[in-house]
């Protein structure tokens, strides 16, 4: 039976693929990003491509009152949800942490800790009502091991890992499964948000490298959602090759 999928960012990167795996396999998607344009064109393709039903919210997850009065609002509307994709996430500056902005810092901590902490407690009430649903949080390798400049942005995937940990203990006498997906470096516009527009230095990150492309991750989501019952898979570490 299809499944009533909500993906966070999904109007770049690596939500999007995971928003194009799951209407490709034939489930319902509920795609969030904060740009309705982008958002508007991705529903089009999608349910034109896959026939599925594919529904849109707009939504800064950094805003605790949108997303406590919007998510509900959605979800109900979608007829509830199976699955909750916590992908929205970024980047920004990444310079040694003596040189950072602040500004940079609570933007990351915003949208990576506050916007999933949101987003999870707005749809976790209508997993326990059909006590069933899996939570996907979008974590990193950088949650594991810190590098130069990365102090708060590995702090924030970090978080990722601990929350989705804690919400699986947290729930443990439900069916409701959560994993954390890390993955290494995947080639996306990420860097170049993360280095507020640069294409060239966001090029440099993946040179010499045959970095993971986005639908690599995406598979890797859906494999992990496809599991039975019994099964839960908390968590998934994947990078390049070439990845040290
Ligand atoms: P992209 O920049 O391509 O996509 C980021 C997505 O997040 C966009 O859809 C964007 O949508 C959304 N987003 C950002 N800020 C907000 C916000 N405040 N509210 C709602 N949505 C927001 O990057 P990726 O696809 O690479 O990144 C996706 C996730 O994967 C992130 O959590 C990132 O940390 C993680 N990740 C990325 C890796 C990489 O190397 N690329 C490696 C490991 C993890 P919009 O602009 O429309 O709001």
């Amino acid at each position: 039976m299809a499944r009533n999928v909500f993906v966070t960012g999904a109007t770049s990167g690596i939500g999007l693929c995971i928003a194009e795996a799951y209407t490709k396999y034939g489930d319902n998607v509920l795609i969030s990003g904060r740009r309705a344009e982008v958002l508007a064109e991705v529903q089009a393709r999608l349910s034109k491509e896959y026939g599925v039903r594919v529904e849109t919210l707009v939504l800064d997850v950094r805003s605790r009152e949108d997303v406590e009065s919007k998510v509900p609002a959605a979800i109900e509307a979608f007829g509830g949800v199976d699955v909750l994709v916590n992908n929205a996430g970024l980047a920004q500056g990444l310079d040694p942490f003596q040189d950072s902005a602040v500004d940079d810092a609570v933007t990351m901590i915003d949208t990576n800790v506050k916007g999933l902490l949101y987003v999870t407690k707005a749809v976790l009430p209508y997993m326990i009502d059909k006590n069933a649903g899996h939570i996907v949080n979008m974590g990193s390798t950088a949650g594991i091991y810190a590098y130069p400049g990365g102090a708060v942005y590995c702090a924030t995937k970090a978080a990722v890992k601990m929350l989705s940990d804690g919400i699986r203990m947290d729930t443990i006498a439900t069916d409701i499964k959560v994993t954390t997906i890390q993955p290494g470096i995947v080639e996306t516009p990420f860097s170049e948000v993360r280095f507020h527009g640069d294409a060239e230095k966001a090029k440099a990150v993946y040179a010499g490298i045959d970095a993971i492309q986005p639908e690599d991750v995406a598979d890797v989501v859906l494999y992990v959602t496809n599991q039975p019952k019994r099964l839960q898979i908390s968590d998934v570490t994947i990078m390049a090759n070439q990845q040290a």
